[in-house]
């Protein structure tokens, strides 16, 4: 039998991680990597999602690369198939496409400790790789509710990340269930279809205006011939977003009038007391994801639209029922309940120097890492979205940028002290970890009186980033040795 082949980088998932990842790496001068792509096209998240009305909620402007600004956006808050062209340029214009190996699969791996290097199983056979870099995407693996009876239900099926275009929803009798941010894009399209539509709620979410319009011709003129005023404008909408992130994690006095401006949006848009009651969010805003619509409380005000609060019971043929028994009459069931956290490879089926999972014995959710990045015990294993570099205020971009530059620099000095692994120190991770929970204790996510995929079963945050995105900048600037045990390729050669 032939050894497998052995390649130096191996970088998974071909979405926004990915394809910044590869491109740094290229800048950098290193162009030993791969990229391994479970589908047949590149784009992640905004490849999966092609919902009604799907688009990116923070400003396109800061929705994009600062390395690769685009002009050209139609609107403040783009499309979602402007992002997916903005993706596929990227791969054209850095010409990525001969790093990237499509419709293969990571299925597990683990480090060999002698050979120090990753022995990874893939759908095409194994794979050897010194550096793993997991950029497999914090929201793709969709998360469907248990419901008793669904599998009896006879209509149809489907959740919003896996959008079934061939099923006319023209006169159905629809159930949406959810109202996150999927959810509350895809309900006006839905609305304007159906014969009728019956929104399951659990939680009310903080809903505000949306300040969305078309750019204009002029404005991207003018980004297209003086760039600098991209960095100056995205500079500008960033220092917003922060400004609004001392709220959430300083003092929770700041979001009051953000609160006054959602409570008002809701008056407006909805003048039946009974249905704004139902509406209006019992938990501060921004402990749960703060939502944008200028359409969503209109929607639901129409002639053909129930809201429903009670708890689902059961699923039957062609009804769902609730726990106060009473039947929804439904022929089409589309879930809007978002997705399964912390989820993907290098979390479930990547086996560190102990045989384990980063994950341990510990909970399945209680997942620690170094920067959000590192783990100890798994050299070599680097992740772009790991725990704790969510955002509740602002562009996950700019996070994901801070963790390319941070793996990129470790890699460029493995390079220049011929160093065969490098693993943080568990000391690091703790120091890492105490820092992130201490800052979380007076968030709104943890004091806003809501439940939220933010924080574990116990109430932990594993998901946000608690400070400034200038603050994880700062912390990722450069790849901090001093807190990695580092080891020569000698030592690799030695022990082999
Ligand atoms: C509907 C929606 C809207 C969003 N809007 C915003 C927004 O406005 N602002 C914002 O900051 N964030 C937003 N997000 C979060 C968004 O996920 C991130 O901003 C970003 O797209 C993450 O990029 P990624 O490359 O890390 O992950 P992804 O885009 O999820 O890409 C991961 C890639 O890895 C591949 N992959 C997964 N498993 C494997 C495997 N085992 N083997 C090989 N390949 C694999 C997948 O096929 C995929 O192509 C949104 C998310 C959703 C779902």
């Amino acid at each position: 039998m032939t050894d497998p082949e052995t390649l130096p980088v191996v970088i998974v998932g071909a979405g926004f991680s990915g394809l910044g990842m590869a491109i740094r790496l290229k800048q950098a001068g290193i162009h030993d990597f791969a990229i391994l792509e479970r589908a047949s096209r590149v784009g992640g998240t905004w490849r999966e999602n092609t919902y009604p009305g799907c688009a990116c909620d923070v400003p396109s402007l800061l929705y994009s690369f600062s390395f690769a600004p685009n002009p050209n956006w139609s609107r403040i808050y783009s499309p979602a198939s402007e992002i997916q062209a903005y993706l596929l340029r990227l791969v054209r214009n850095y010409d990525l496409e001969r790093h990237i190996r499509f419709d293969s699969d990571l299925r597990g791996g683990r480090w060999n400790d002698s050979r120090g290097c990753w022995e990874l199983a893939t759908n095409h056979g194994p794979l050897n790789a010194t550096v793993v870099i997991s950029a497999t995407g914090p929201l793709i693996e969709p998360s469907i509710p248990t419901l008793p009876g669904l599998d009896s239900f006879t209509g149809t099926v489907f959740h919003s990340s896996r959008w079934n275009h061939d099923h006319n929803l023209k006169g159905r009798q629809i159930a949406v269930i959810g109202t996150g941010a999927s959810a509350i894009q895809f309900i006006p399209a839905v609305q304007r279809r159906a014969k009728h539509m019956t929104l399951f709620q659990r939680t009310a979410p903080w809903v505000l205006p949306k300040l969305d319009r078309s750019t204009g011709l002029l404005q991207r003129e003018f980004l297209r011939r003086v760039p600098p005023l991209n960095h100056l404008l995205r500079g500008g909408v960033s220092a917003v977003a922060e400004t609004y992130g001392l709220g959430l994690y300083v003092d929770q006095r700041l979001l009051l009038p953000m609160e006054a401006l959602g409570r008002r949006h809701l008056r407006r848009e909805v003048p039946d007391p009974e249905l704004r009651h139902k509406l209006q969010p019992n938990f501060r805003l921004g402990c749960k994801r703060t939502l944008f619509s200028n359409t969503y409380y209109r929607a639901l005000t129409r002639a053909n639209v129930s809201v429903v609060t009670e708890t689902i019971r059961e699923v039957h043929a062609n009804a769902i029922v609730t726990q106060d028994g009473t039947e929804h009459e439904v022929d089409t069931i589309v879930f809007g309940t978002g997705f399964k956290i912390p989820s993907g490879p290098a979390i479930e089926r990547l086996l560190g120097r102990d045989g384990q999972t980063v994950l341990g014995n510990r909970a399945s959710a209680d997942i620690e890492a170094h920067l959000g990045t590192t783990f100890a015990g798994f050299p070599n294993l680097f992740m772009i979205v790991g725990p704790n570099t969510g955002l509740g205020h602002n562009s996950l971009l700019h996070m994901i940028e801070s963790q390319i530059a941070y793996v990129r620099d470790a890699i460029k000095t493995m390079r220049a002290l011929d160093l065969g692994a490098v693993e943080v120190s568990r000391e690091a991770q703790r120091r890492s970890n105490r820092y992130i929970q201490r800052h979380s204790q007076n968030t709104v996510w943890l004091r806003g009186g809501c439940e939220s995929w933010y924080l574990n079963a116990d109430g932990k945050n594993t998901s946000l980033w608690p400070r400034s995105t200038f603050s994880y900048r700062w912390r990722t600037r450069r790849f901090d040795t001093d807190n990695y045990h580092l080891r020569p390729v000698s030592a690799r050669v030695q022990r082999g």
